[in-house]
């Protein structure tokens, strides 16, 4: 049997199961609620109404521990003789003598119920600023947009909990101030080509760029991104059943997604060389470092090749160094089409290159290094209305097995380039 009890005050209308254990008669909380429960009966109870709080009307205690771990609130109304101490270990929210009026026991119950609510949401909110930090961290270390976007995403997904929500991220990026779209959900990435709602885009439309902005839209929120004067956008996200205090933490989250995307331009900025958007020859140098530590610790062949446009004082010689500066910008490009995803080519320095070629062998590097050559030779270009050509020379080597030494490796590509000069040029040599 069930007995509701309405509790009055801000938090009324909460169900409370009303609990008498044993053969005394329970005193008059309210005259019509009078009930008789066994401790398996509350468990039962408790489960399907879920109460704020449960009243324990026993004058000796001896139901107390079979209630124990109920994950609900007890009011103890009689048990005059149970030692404090043990009333504290059950659990008791709040323990009341026998001669209580009904008042005092409703007043209690209210207490008990509203301390749980907070509880329930501090422990929510706690699990939010953890997933937040998580986040945060996690941000920290990513170098690509593409990477902080897709993440920007699972963290929403996280922090909000349930189904992964749907989306978007729309971000200008001070690289190549574009306006970059992402898809929001599994198959995040930059895209140009996401289909949002008109009320979406106006909102994100309002709040671009202000973090401190958030707007709800159809169920969904939308929170301005900024991060160090290189980054504007919005984030919006749709869920239906957004957590309470999500739009403080969507601000810290877009802030945090800001920054994240701000320290991928520094990084960039910083570890590429401005002229032909190839890495820098420190930070190629160390990535190359790290891609011989990898080969050393699972075996598989490494090569690198070191690439130098010929006779390159006559072209600026020819065509003044502007004509120059577009051979090299043109050279990197052929180079970095001509590679794959997993290579990396640096600009050393003036008109010399490095390609590196992780899981490659030196017979399959030489015929990438022959194909380059090829396609520099063919290029064409064009300044002010005069015809540009040139060609490179290129030295290619093999780490040897365990090899750790980035400068001794990349010497003996040079060695081969310098081989290749003295040959007459335009050609790849081998270091063998
Ligand atoms: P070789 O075939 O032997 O390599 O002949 P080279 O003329 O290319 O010889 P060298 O390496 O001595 O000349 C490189 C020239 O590249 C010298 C330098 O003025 C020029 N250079 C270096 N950096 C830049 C740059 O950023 N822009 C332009 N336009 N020229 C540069
Ligand atoms: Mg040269
Ligand atoms: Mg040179």
């Amino acid at each position: 049997m069930r007995v509701p009890l309405h509790v009055e005050g801000p938090e009324s209308n909460r169900v409370v199961a009303l609990v008498p254990v044993g053969g005394a008669p329970p005193p008059a909380v309210d005259g019509e609620l009078r009930v008789l429960l066994t401790p398996e009966g509350v468990r039962a109870c408790v489960e399907e109404w879920s109460p704020d709080a449960v009243v324990v009307v026993e004058p000796d205690g001896q139901a107390l521990p079979r209630l124990a771990g109920l994950g609900v609130p007890l009011v103890l109304l009689g048990g005059d003789t149970l030692p404090a101490a043990a009333v504290g270990r059950l659990g008791v929210h709040a323990w009341l003598p026998a001669s209580a009026t009904p008042d005092q026991v409703r007043l209690s119950v209210a207490a008990a119920a509203s301390r749980r609510r907070e509880e329930a949401g501090l422990r929510r909110h706690e699990e939010l600023l953890r997933h937040t930090l998580d986040l945060a961290s996690t941000l920290a270390a990513l170098r690509t947009p593409e990477d902080v976007v897709a993440q920007a995403v699972a963290g929403f997904a996280a922090v909000i909990g349930g189904p992964v929500p749907t989306g978007a991220i729309v971000v200008r990026l001070g690289v190549d101030d574009a306006l970059r779209f992402a898809g929001v959900g599994r198959h995040a990435g930059l895209r140009s080509d996401l289909d949002l709602p008109v009320t979406v885009v106006e909102a994100v439309a309002r709040v671009f760029g202000r973090v401190d902005t958030v707007e709800w839209v159809d169920g969904g929120v939308v929170v301005g991104v900024v991060g160090g004067g290189w980054v504007s956008g919005a984030l919006y996200v749709a869920d239906a059943e957004l957590p309470p205090g999500f739009g403080t933490l969507g601000g810290v989250i877009a802030g945090l997604v800001g920054q994240a995307l701000s320290n991928t331009v520094l990084f960039h900025r910083s570890s590429h060389d401005a002229m032909t958007g190839l890495c820098s020859r420190a930070y190629g140098l160390h990535r190359l470092a790290e891609v011989l530590a990898l080969a050393s610790r699972h075996p598989a062949p490494t090569c690198v090749m070191v690439l130098d446009v010929d006779l390159f004082k006559r072209v600026n010689d020819a065509h003044g160094h502007q004509g120059g500066d577009v051979v090299l910008a043109a050279v990197a490009d052929l180079i970095r089409r001509t590679i794959r995803g997993t290579d990396l080519a640096v600009r050393l320095g003036g008109e010399e290159f490095l390609v590196v070629l992780p899981q490659t062998d030196e017979a399959a590097a030489a015929a990438v290094a022959e194909r380059m050559r090829r396609v520099v030779s063919a290029w064409r270009g064009e300044h002010q209305g005069r015809e540009l050509a040139v060609s490179v020379s290129i030295g290619v080597a093999e780490a040897s097995p365990g090899e750790r030494d980035v400068g001794r490796l990349v010497a003996r590509a040079d060695d081969a380039l310098y081989e290749a000069k003295r040959q007459g040029r335009n050609r790849v040599v081998r270091a063998g």
